[in-house]
C-alpha cells in the first residue's frame, strides 16, 4: 500500500540532498569541532558554512545563530532566558497567545505555579490574534512576550513583526516560535525588531533533534546549559554535528526553492480543499478567511470524529493529524480550536492536513476521491446526524 503522507506539520520527510550531505560526517568525518587538531577543525569550518546557510534563510547575522537540540529547547530557552536577564527588575509577567505550541503553552502554565503573571491573549474565529488586548497586555512588569510565527494546526499566521514593535517600544524582549513559518514563508529579521526566534529542522525536510534559537545582537541572553563552552559559551554541549550541517542544506535548499515550493504546495492545498468543499456537506475550514500557511488546512466534519476518520484514512494509506488533543484517555477537542471558539461537535471532528512539496496531484485526487465516503459511513452511524436536517439535504 502506498503511503500518502499530509502530516508534515507534524515532522517532514529528510531531503535525499540532506541525507546525502550528512552521511560523512557519521564515519569519515567525526571529529569533535572544538579540537585543536585539523580533524575536527574541518568539521568546525563546516559547521560554520552551515551556520551561514541557516543565517541566510532568515536574513540573520551568523553569531546570531545558536544550534540547540529541538524546537522545544529554543523555546524554553528563549522565555527561561528572558524571565533570568529581567529577574532584577522583577518582572513577572509573560505576555502569549492562547493558541501557543505546548512548548510555550506548558512552560507558561508551570510557570504559573511560581509566581509568574502570565497573560493568554484571545484569538477570534478565524484564529486571528486579538490585537487591542495585546496592546493593553503590555505593563510596566512584563518581562517578555512570544507569540507564535504560524500556528501548527490552521497554519493561521499572526502579526508577529508589528507586534515586536510595540513590544519594542516598550523595552520588551519579544520572542516568537516561528518553528512552522522558516522554510514555508519568507522571513527577514532584518526587517523587524524580533529579539529571539526558534526554528526546528524536522519541519524543515532536516532531521530531528535538531533546532536553533536565534538571538538578536544586542539582546540580553542567559543561557540554560552551563559546560564547555559550545555555541560561544551560549549553549553547551557538543553539537550535533551531521544534524547541524543537514539543517544547513535543507536551509540552503530553502533559500532556492521557497517561492516555486510555496505556489505548488498552495495548488494541492487549495484542491484539496476546494474538492472536498464540493463532495461532502458540513464542513468548515478552519482559519479560512486568515492568513494561512500555504501548506496546511484544518477542517472540522460535523457530526463524526476526527479520530474515526484519521483511523479509516490510515486503513488507506493516507496520514493525517486529528485536532484532538489525546490525554489521558480522553479526546477532548484541541485547544487551539477551543480559543477559536468552534463548537464542540465540529471541533470534534476535525482534521489536519498539512503537505510538502513532496506530495503530488495523484494524492490530493486519492484524498478527494476516498474521503466522502468515510465521511458519509461515518455519519450513517452517527446517532446526532441521524436526527440533522444537513442530512435532508445532503
Ligand atoms: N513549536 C511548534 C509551533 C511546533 O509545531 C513544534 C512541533 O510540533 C514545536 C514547537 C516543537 O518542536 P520540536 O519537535 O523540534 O521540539
Amino acid at each position: 500500500m502506498k503511503t500518502v503522507y499530509l502530516d508534515n506539520n507534524a515532522t517532514t520527510k529528510v531531503a535525499p540532498e540532506v541525507i546525502k550531505e550528512m552521511l560523512p560526517y557519521f564515519d569519515e568525518l567525526y571529529g569533535n569541532p572544538s579540537s585543536i587538531h585539523s580533524f575536527g577543525g574541518y568539521v568546525g569550518k563546516k559547521l560554520s558554512e552551515a551556520r551561514e546557510k541557516v543565517a541566510s534563510l532568515i536574513g540573520a547575522e551568523t553569531d546570531e545563530v545558536i544550534f540547540t537540540s529541538c524546537g522545544t529547547e529554543s523555546d524554553n530557552t528563549a522565555i527561561l532566558s528572558a524571565l533570568a536577564v529581567n529577574a532584577t527588575p522583577g518582572k513577572q509577567h509573560i505576555v502569549t497567545s492562547s493558541v501557543e505550541h505546548l512548548a510555550i503553552k506548558g512552560l507558561c502554565e508551570r510557570l504559573t505555579g511560581k509566581g509568574y503573571r502570565i497573560t493568554f491573549l484571545d484569538v477570534d474565529g478565524d484564529g486571528n490574534l486579538d490585537m487591542d488586548q495585546y496592546k493593553k497586555s503590555l505593563a510596566d512588569d512584563t518581562a517578555v512576550v512570544s507569540l507564535m510565527w504560524a500556528n501548527n494546526e490552521t497554519g493561521v499566521i499572526f502579526p508577529v513583526e508589528q507586534a515586536a514593535r510595540l513590544a519594542h517600544e516598550r523595552g520588551i524582549i519579544f520572542h516568537t516560535d516561528a518553528v512552522q513559518a522558516v522554510g514555508k514563508i519568507p522571513i527577514n529579521m532584518k526587517s523587524n525588531t524580533i529579539n529571539m526566534l526558534s526554528i526546528s529542522g524536522h519541519k524543515l525536510h532536516a532531521p530531528k533533534g535538531i533546532g536553533v534559537l536565534y538571538v538578536r545582537r544586542g539582546t540580553r541572553f542567559s543561557s540554560l546549559m552551563t559546560g564547555g563552552h559550545q555555541e560561544r559559551g551560549l549553549r553547551s554541549g557538543t553539537e550535533n554535528t551531521a544534524s547541524i550541517i543537514g539543517l544547513g542544506k535543507a536551509c540552503e535548499l530553502a533559500v532556492e526553492n521557497i517561492e516555486k515550493e510555496n505556489a505548488y504546495v498552495k495548488r494541492l492545498r487549495d484542491k484539496l480543499e476546494n474538492g472536498i468543499q464540493k463532495r461532502i456537506p458540513g464542513l468548515r475550514i478552519n482559519g479560512e478567511n486568515a492568513l494561512r500557511l500555504p501548506n496546511t488546512s484544518n477542517t472540522s466534519f460535523q457530526f463524526v470524529e476526527g479520530e474515526s476518520i484519521l483511523l479509516l484514512m490510515d486503513q488507506l494509506g493516507i496520514c493525517a493529524s486529528s485536532g484532538s488533543a489525546c490525554t489521558s484517555g480522553s479526546s477532548d477537542p484541541s485547544h487551539v480550536l477551543r480559543a477559536m471558539g468552534i463548537p464542540y461537535n465540529l471541533a470534534a471532528g476535525s482534521i489536519r492536513f498539512s503537505l510538502s512539496v513532496y506530495n503530488t496531484d495523484e494524492e490530493i485526487d486519492f484524498v478527494i476521491e476516498k474521503l466522502p465516503p468515510i465521511v458519509e459511513r461515518l455519519r450513517n452511524i452517527s446517532p446526532s446526524w441521524k436526527t440533522s436536517s444537513m442530512r435532508a439535504n445532503a
